[in-house]
């Protein structure tokens, strides 16, 4: 059981504040981070105009060390494998981009793919003679084995895959497409952007090539923060698109050797403070207890889909048969930006998600927006409510 009482006292937007709380209901979006994040990185900040960047780096070496470290432990991977970055969409081109193309290749992207993975596959498509292809879903919407199993040749060069979409409450068969495109030598790169922080993940387990993630969502980091996890039998043969004297040293007037495992990745500056920032939110995270956070944002979820479901003129707009965090919902002959201005004069907190940004999936299902409702373990029952009974009011 999580102590929610000692994770409020943990969160400046709830211990600071005088007055009722607010509903904070978008970790799918950016979420509320803990003191101990905030304390970093304004300390860290605080010491670089004290000392100068370089020195106060060199006194936090162990702790930036500890940054992978942490993250390692939370996805069951060497530090090795893991690069820091400072987006989830920066991670996953990073890698994407380092894997060959040739003409007549093709890329198998999810159903429910996020944009930024799709423009990048099609801009390297198109410069590759490659083609971009979309994994149906099944009835249910979620991502079809089967129909995977039967696009797979050994042209197919890269399969990416959506863990949980950015609209909806969605969980893909993960470890099962990975068995399946890799029977024909497909790399399959993961977009974990919306589970991390909010679902067990096991690269070992999952069996995928590379997997990408940010900060500042579920895992309650700073912006401007994300990770790359590459499979080290992987790592070893791929050259990064861009290099720099951190992911390679010059070792002669002709020549460069690539660095040794994930940091290849990494380019040599970055934002310390937000870096350290991250490591703190993920070893909060495993201070308090994932299986425990994990277990109360899936409750809330829960909560939240059966008050959903109950208000006449409300439609859920979540997929698939195993769910997550995030819930997904229409009201009738309401705008979706109409809704979200009324709940935010109410001091609710949700998101709108565009058809935009998951293009193939909303076009399919003749969507052009979605309310998104994503709330993590800080939120208390009785702010669900409250959501909840605004949600009635205004379908009313
Ligand atoms: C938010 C999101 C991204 C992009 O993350 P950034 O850190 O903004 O680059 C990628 N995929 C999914 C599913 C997302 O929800």
């Amino acid at each position: 059981m999580l102590d929610t009482a000692r994770i409020r006292a943990d969160t400046p937007a709830y211990a600071d504040r005088t007055g009722e709380p607010p509903v904070f209901l978008d970790s799918a979006g950016s979420s509320l981070p803990p003191r101990v994040v905030l304390d970093t990185v304004i300390e860290h900040l605080r010491r670089e105009a004290e000392i100068g960047g370089y020195r106060a780096a060199t006194e936090r070496l162990d702790d930036l060390a500890g940054v992978k470290s942490a993250i390692g432990t939370l996805i069951n991977a060497d530090p090795t494998a893991i690069a820091l970055s400072d987006s989830a969409s920066r991670a996953w081109s990073d890698f994407f981009y380092a894997v060959p193309l040739v003409p007549g290749d093709r890329i198998l992207i999810s159903g429910s793919d996020y944009a930024s993975n799709a423009i990048a596959a099609l801009q390297r498509a198109r410069a590759a003679g490659a083609t971009v292809e979309a994994i149906p879903s099944d009835e249910t919407g979620q991502l079809d084995l089967a129909a995977l199993d039967s696009m797979l040749d050994e042209r197919v060069r890269i399969v990416s895959l959506l863990h949980v979409p950015t609209n909806g409450g969605l969980v893909n068969p993960v470890a099962e497409a990975t068995r399946i495109a890799h029977r024909v030598g497909a790399l399959v790169l993961l977009d974990a952007c919306q589970s991390a922080g909010q679902l067990r993940l096991d690269v070992a387990e999952l069996g995928v090539d590379a997997m990408s993630a940010t900060g500042r969502k579920w895992l309650r980091g700073p912006r401007g923060t994300g990770f790359l996890y590459v499979r080290p039998q992987v790592c070893r043969e791929l050259e990064p698109s861009r290099l720099d004297l951190h992911s390679a040293s010059w070792t002669g007037p002709q020549e460069y050797r690539l660095a040794a495992g994930a940091t290849r990745f990494e380019f040599w500056e970055c934002d310390v403070a937000a870096r350290l920032g991250l490591g703190a939110a993920v070893q909060y995270l495993l201070d308090v207890g994932p299986d425990a956070v994990f277990a109360t944002i899936a409750a809330h979820a829960r909560r939240l889909r059966e008050g959903l479901g109950a208000v006449t003129g409300v439609t859920l707009r979540d997929l698939g048969t195993a769910h997550a965090g995030i819930v997904s919902f229409t009201v009738d002959g309401r705008d979706s930006v109409e809704v979200w201005k009324q709940l935010r004069q109410a001091d609710i907190t949700v998101t709108v998600s565009h058809s935009g940004s998951t293009l193939l999936d909303m076009s399919a299902r003749g969507l052009d927006s979605v309310v998104r409702a994503s709330p993590h373990c800080f939120v208390d029952t009785a702010e669900l409510d409250r959501f909840l009974t605004a949600v009635a009011d205004l379908a009313r």
